[in-house]
């Protein structure tokens, strides 16, 4: 059975404070320390009466704590602030998984006395640095992020993006992406996508991978939040756009009809020329519109909507396919979806890795389903691990599937061999023929 997150008092909370802070120190445990404030919530008491108040401040922690798992900590500090201990921590992405969850449901509607109500929330988030000596200094810090989250009406602050990172170790990564890019450190790996009905392969999303001479292996959760940062995610970028056009031309009699899914950043997505760039790697590579598809994570989407809808409009109807990656972290509206340039809904792996034992996360995906249906968009459930899991989202319509279950990101020469044995486990008929590829537009 999955538990929750505690909903611990102020001196429980500290005391959790301090055992973290101590196994950091001794242990390289990583943790980060969120505060989440609601936006000028002396208005809200006013004009719902102090009652009401109270009611949304304790729907809040409900609300915190039941899509936080055990391990994890809550605590209200002040009048209309929680604390949230993080413990466990691998990656930086992990605390803005979190942290979008957060948002996304304190985003939804408040009701009481048969009244709407509507908050907006902003965090401000901690991680450990070497700045940071005792454990409340963590709070601190935490509180210096949500302030200015609150002053700049930003959804959230990472405190640690300018401090954890030191200026010094982010100039050294910097100038090793740049050298990673002039000799060539960087790979794509290729996840397979199948069709649930017949598991029949129909992509794969491009994965980069970068093995550095000097660090190891990096995974793309550490260095790409710094290329975003740098602005080096754009020739990044366009070397996996082309690097994945060039390798799937290589195989036209395996590849000719199958779609590659790139990664784009926001930066990315706002840059004026993206319309013509892709054009000309689609031409140089000989590969049609359609086998590309485009995928932006729904907080990248909604950063500058006005922008990136116009730029994005134009992508699809050029025939790309566009992917709204990570869905359902972020907070989009139903309204969006009017004019959403979007062909593809891809559901969050957190809650397809929840769908046997959480009904919450059922329900979510469940409800993302119908909105593809309703908005005629594709739905792709990410993160599947196993058969049971792969059964139940065939069952509730979901049209696309891709995780471990179905394979793993591999390089291209394994993605070849896996789509052989993919088509042979389908019967001959299957094999895409090289002559139906359609003609490329100009
Ligand atoms: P994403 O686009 O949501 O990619 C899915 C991530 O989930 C990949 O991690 C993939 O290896 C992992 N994954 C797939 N199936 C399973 C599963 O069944 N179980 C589990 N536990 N994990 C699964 P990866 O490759 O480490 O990439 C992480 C993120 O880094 C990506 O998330 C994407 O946001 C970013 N990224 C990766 N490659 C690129 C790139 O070329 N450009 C940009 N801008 N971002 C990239
Ligand atoms: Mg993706
Ligand atoms: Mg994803």
């Amino acid at each position: 059975m999955i538990t929750n997150a505690l909903l611990l008092t102020r001196s429980q909370f500290f005391e959790q404070l301090k055992q973290a802070f101590i196994a950091h120190k001794s242990e390289q445990h990583n943790f980060a320390i969120l505060i989440v404030g609601v936006n000028r919530f002396k208005k809200i008491n006013l004009l719902y009466g102090i009652e009401i108040g109270d009611n949304i401040l304790e729907t809040i922690a409900q609300r915190i704590t039941a899509i936080l798992p055990e391990g994890n900590a809550v605590a209200r500090i002040a009048n209309s602030e929680f604390a949230i201990l993080l413990n466990n921590l691998n990656h930086i992405g992990q605390v803005m998984l979190a942290t979008n969850k957060i948002l996304s449901v304190l985003g939804e509607t408040f009701i009481f006395d048969n009244q709407s109500i509507q908050i907006k929330a902003s965090v401000g988030i901690c991680r450990p640095h070497s700045n940071i000596t005792r454990a409340d200094d963590c709070i601190y810090y935490a509180e210096q992020a949500l302030e200015q989250a609150k002053k700049n009406n930003q959804d959230y602050v990472l405190y640690s993006d300018e401090a954890d990172i030191t200026s010094a170790s982010k100039t050294d990564l910097e100038a090793k992406i740049n050298i990673a890019l002039e000799e060539g450190e960087f790979e794509l790996y290729y996840q397979p996508k199948v069709d649930l009905k017949t598991g029949l392969a129909i992509g794969a999303e491009a994965l980069i991978r970068w093995n550095s001479p000097f660090l190891g292996q990096i995974s793309p959760n550490e260095f790409i939040p710094i290329a975003e940062q740098t602005g080096q995610i754009i020739p990044i970028t366009f070397w996996t756009l082309n690097t994945a056009l060039r390798q799937l031309s290589e195989w036209p009699d395996m590849c000719s009809n199958l779609n590659v899914a790139i990664n784009f950043s926001a930066l990315a997505t706002k840059d004026e020329d993206l319309v013509e760039r892709l054009e000309s790697a689609l031409k140089i590579w000989g590969v049609d519109y359609h086998c590309l598809t485009i995928e932006i994570t729904e907080s990248a989407l909604l950063s500058d909507p006005t922008k990136t809808f116009s730029i994005l409009k134009k992508v699809k109807n050029l025939g790309i396919k566009i992917s709204i990656d990570d869905f359902g972290t972020g907070y989009s509206s139903l309204s969006y979806f009017k004019n959403i340039p979007a062909t593809e809904l891809k559901v969050d792996q957190s809650f397809v890795k929840g769908i046997l034992n959480s009904p919450t996360d059922l329900q979510i995906t469940k409800t993302i389903i119908s909105i593809a249906k309703e908005f005629k968009l594709k739905v792709v459930a990410e993160g599947i691990e196993d058969k049971a899991t792969f059964d139940a989202l065939t069952g509730l319509g979901c049209d696309i599937g891709q995780g471990y279950f179905i394979g793993h990101p591999m390089p291209i020469q394994k993605f070849i061999a896996w789509l052989k044995s993919n088509y042979a486990s389908h019967m001959v008929t299957a094999l895409p023929n090289p002559t139906d590829k359609p003609s490329q537009k100009t």
